[in-house]
């Protein structure tokens, strides 16, 4: 097996238009398992390891003050907890709960867009904030995708066989946003079921994203739709006000809707559901009880 190693980014382009038996490896938490038990036996590893434009981020100014984070994709978990909690706080909750500390030392977004389990944890709050997956080859350039069309099939992306995923696209949280997955123990666990809820009181809107319950992630957009309007039609955007218990439930309802689980070994669809809609219950009451603490303290 040959190990190709470019030092910067068009070289990294260059290998992977010349070499289509060669598998990209970044963090190589999810490529040296499957190396390990056999799954692959590549032509070829191309290392992005040393590719410092991937280990970069950075946030551009936007009108709002918000603006946008460019997260390069082979920014570990561990960069995104400590430096972005702030910025994309969803995600930082979702990395919290990924594997190990050496896991999330090692692991990044762009790995775990590479391998598009659904399962994923970075899937969900990337779902619900909007975000864009910027991937780029050497002879066509750069496309981006959203994150919701990124997802093609069980860990199937619309990626090309001679793209790259440069960076993800994140907006900064204009709101408070949630992360919540539900495992057989509190670390080192694949996702059950996961859920994760943005608030966008800038444009009054809710973002989802469901996580191990469909053969992809994928948001909820009649619930997002249906909460949204709730709070615009009652005026609790800017309210003081709880948000009611029927109106969360009925929230947790539409997301379980939206799901389409399957039974295997770490769950029932039936308990997938379930989660799914008391997850989604919890994650609005918490949102919108930050959301409201925030407009007081502000
Ligand atoms: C013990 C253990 C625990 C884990 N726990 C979790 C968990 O709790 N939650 C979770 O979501 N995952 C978990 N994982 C899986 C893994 O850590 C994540 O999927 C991680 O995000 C992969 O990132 P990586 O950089 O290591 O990817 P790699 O293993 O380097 O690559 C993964 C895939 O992405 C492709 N790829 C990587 N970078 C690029 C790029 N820039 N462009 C194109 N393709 C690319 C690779 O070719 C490969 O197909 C765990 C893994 C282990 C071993």
């Amino acid at each position: 097996m040959d190990f190709l190693q470019p030092t910067s980014w068009a070289d990294a382009l260059a290998a992977r238009a010349e070499r289509p038996d060669a598998v990209p490896i970044a963090g190589g938490t999810d490529v040296m398992v499957d190396l390990n038990f056999d799954r692959r036996r590549p032509g070829a590893l191309l290392d992005l390891g040393r590719v410092a434009e991937l280990r970069e981020w950075t946030v551009d100014g936007g009108a709002g003050g918000g603006g946008t984070v460019r997260l390069g994709a082979g920014v570990p978990y561990a960069r995104i907890i400590d430096d972005l909690a702030a910025q994309l706080p969803g995600l930082a909750m979702a990395s919290r709960t990924v594997g190990s500390p050496q896991i999330r030392v090692r692991g990044t977004v762009g790995g775990n867009l590479g391998s598009a389990s659904p399962a994923g944890d970075a899937h969900p709050p990337l779902l619900a904030a909007d975000a864009v997956i910027e991937v780029e080859s050497a002879a066509r350039g750069t496309r981006r995708i959203p994150a919701s069309e990124f997802y093609t099939g069980v860990k199937r992306s619309a990626l090309a066989g001679d793209e790259l995923i440069a960076a993800i696209l994140v907006p900064a949280a204009a709101g408070p946003q949630q992360y919540c997955k539900v495992g057989t123990r509190n670390a080192m666990v694949i996702a059950v079921s996961a859920f994760a809820c943005a608030l966008h009181p800038d444009r009054r809107a809710v973002g989802t994203g469901i996580g191990s319950a469909a053969p992809t992630p994928r948001r909820a957009p009649e619930a997002e739709a249906f909460l949204a309007g709730e709070l615009e039609s009652a005026g609790l955007w800017d309210s003081r006000g709880e948000l009611p218990d029927t109106l969360a439930r009925a929230f947790g309802e539409r997301v379980a809707a939206a799901a389409s689980p399957i039974d295997d070994v770490r769950g029932s669809a039936a308990y997938r559901r379930h989660s799914l809609s008391v997850m989604a219950r919890r994650a609005a009451m918490w949102a919108w009880a930050q959301y409201q603490h925030d407009r007081k303290a502000a």
